[in-house]
């Protein structure tokens, strides 16, 4: 069991694309179980492997507690994603203290191998669409406050830049998932 260090907007890193994964082997499994030491010791509900500083595309979602799913999903690709959209508030373990509201597709289906290299599809709604998609958004060096409206950004913008410069936001707020 290893806790890893968290990597901020204040890191380049996180904006870069992440690789496939084609090796299931026990270097991968020990990847997933420190994604998911890391993410429990900060109560986060999901996390990809590039915010540990590792560029694979293996993302973590628990969402048990909200009455949705637990589950390890390698190489996902989005497959489907409906016109209907969900508007919610989103928070980010690389952007500590920042939440905002977003768009995102309410309903989604993805394609993803298991830790074995089995190939399988889920479909999520809600808060298990908006978890994947924000995940799936990390693999490809993309993070969720760069995806806001202008008034939403502008809310936080001020706290953006703290956290771009290492430092904890003056407001700090964590994200209330319903
Ligand atoms: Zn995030």
């Amino acid at each position: 069991m290893a806790i890893r260090k968290i990597i901020t907007l204040a890191d380049s890193v996180l904006y870069r694309e992440s690789e496939k994964v084609d090796k299931f082997n026990s270097e991968l499994r020990d990847l997933i179980r420190d994604m998911f030491d890391t993410m429990y010791d900060e109560s986060g509900v999901g996390l990809a492997a590039v915010q540990i500083g590792v560029l694979k595309r293996v993302i973590i979602i628990d969402l048990e507690h909200s009455g949705f799913i637990k589950g390890v999903f390698i190489n996902p690709e989005v497959v489907f994603t409906s016109s209907e959209m969900q508007f919610g508030e989103e928070g980010c373990l690389s952007v500590p203290g920042v939440t905002a509201n977003l768009s995102r597709p309410k309903h989604i289906r993805v394609a993803y191998q298991n830790m074995f290299g089995e190939r399988l599809e889920i479909e999520g709604s809600d808060l298990l669409a908006r978890a994947l998609l924000h995940e799936i958004d990390h693999i490809n060096g993309k993070v969720f406050v760069d995806q806001l409206e202008f008034e939403e950004r502008q809310k936080v913008e001020n706290d953006i830049q703290e956290v771009k410069k290492g430092r904890r936001p003056e407001h700090f707020r964590k994200p209330n998932y319903r």
